[in-house]
C-alpha cells in the first residue's frame, strides 16, 4: 500500500510543524486550522481509522489520549474538543488514525 500523507509526515519525508513526539504518537499543526488551536495527534503505528483498533492497541488508545493532553496543557488550553473521523462518511480524509484537538473559541454542540 502507499504510504498516507501523515506516514510521510512522520519519515520526515513532507514537513509539518511538529509540536510533540514520543517513541509511539506525534502531534503537529493543522494546515487548516478550524481553531485557533488544531493540532492533530496519531499513532506511529498505521492504523487505518480509529475502528480498525485492535484488543492489542489498547494502550496505544490511551496514550493518544494522553499526547492529547499533555498538547493541550502545552498549548494552555483548559477547555477543548477532541474529534475522530472515522471513514469517509463522517468526514475522514486521511486514511491514518488521526484525533483533532481543537482549542481556542466556543464550540456549539451538536458538531456539524
Ligand atoms: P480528516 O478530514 O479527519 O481526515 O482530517 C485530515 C486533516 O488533515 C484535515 O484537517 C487537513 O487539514 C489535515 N491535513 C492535510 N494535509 C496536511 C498536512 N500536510 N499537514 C498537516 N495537516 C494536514
Amino acid at each position: 500500500m502507499m504510504p498516507t500523507l501523515f506516514q510521510k509526515i512522520i519519515a520526515r519525508e513532507i514537513p509539518a510543524d511538529i509540536v510533540y513526539e514520543d517513541e509511539a504518537t506525534l502531534a503537529f499543526r493543522d494546515v487548516q486550522p478550524q481553531a485557533p488551536t488544531h493540532i492533530l495527534v496519531i499513532p506511529k503505528k498505521p492504523l487505518t481509522r480509529l475502528s480498525d483498533a485492535g484488543a492489542d492497541d489498547a494502550e496505544l488508545l490511551g496514550r493518544l489520549l494522553q499526547t492529547v493532553n499533555r498538547v493541550a496543557a502545552s498549548e494552555g488550553l483548559a477547555d477543548f474538543r477532541v474529534v475522530v473521523n472515522n471513514g469517509a462518511g463522517a468526514g475522514q480524509s486521511v486514511f491514518h488514525l488521526h484525533l483533532h484537538l481543537l482549542g481556542g473559541r466556543p464550540f456549539r454542540w451538536p458538531p456539524g
